[in-house]
């Protein structure tokens, strides 16, 4: 796939401008299961790396990525900091400048993989895992980018009746159920929004 430097530079901005446009409705729903803080620690996040362009896009794909992890630990705070952090330096330290598709699943396995460490936590705890790994595997499985963005949104969909387990909406227990996961809400915007860049590229 070729990620030249204006489509790395393209795809920062659809990540950044997806958090900034959406910073309202995550803090909604952190304030329904949290403390109502995910919306600005990722929009936070998101303008420190938004900051960084240009010269950000300049460096090759995975130093590129690397950067955005450490940017993103640095400046998300929250719980959801390191763990989206951890992500973004897994992937960048995984992949190769020039990506093939086999280079994305290894390496979205071994982030993925990493997001588990760090959080102590696996799929079917309320959490971005439970977007993150169903969609590692309809990557891994061969799923083109429609299934892919589909299955981001249907995965934070389905955390609405899940029990949360691990971070702050586990305090409240069963009244946890009935809302969606404000991390697993951020995640799929994410994929959705790498997705519709990276489509047009994994045709050429
Ligand atoms: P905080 O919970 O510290 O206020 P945020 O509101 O920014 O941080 O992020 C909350 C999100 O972080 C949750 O919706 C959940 O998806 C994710 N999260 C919290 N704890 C964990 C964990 N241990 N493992 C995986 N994800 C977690
Ligand atoms: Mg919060």
């Amino acid at each position: 796939m070729s990620l030249d430097r204006d489509t790395r530079e393209k795809l920062v901005r659809a990540l950044a401008d997806a958090m900034i446009q959406h910073a309202e409705e995550l803090t909604r729903l952190d304030q329904a299961i949290g403390d109502g803080d995910h919306g600005l620690n990722m929009k936070r996040g998101f303008e420190a790396v938004l900051a960084a362009l240009p010269a950000l896009a300049d460096k090759a794909l995975p130093e590129m990525l690397r950067t955005i992890g450490t940017t993103l630990v640095m400046k998300v705070g929250g719980a959801s900091g390191p763990l989206v952090g951890t992500f973004f330096m897994e992937l960048g330290k995984a992949l190769p400048e020039a990506p093939a598709r086999a280079d994305f699943v290894a390496a979205t396995d071994k982030a993925v993989t990493a997001v588990k460490a760090r959080g102590r936590s696996d799929a079917g705890q309320k959490t971005l895992l439970d977007v993150l790994v169903p969609v590692q595997t309809v990557l891994a499985e061969g799923g083109d980018a429609s299934a892919i963005a589909a299955e981001a949104a249907r995965a934070a969909d389905r955390t609405i009746p899940m029990l949360a387990l691990r971070g702050r909406a586990s305090f409240l227990g069963e009244r946890s159920i009935g809302h969606m996961d404000p991390g697993s809400r951020s995640a799929a915007l994410l994929i959705g929004a790498a997705v519709a860049t990276l489509e047009p590229e994994a045709n050429s």
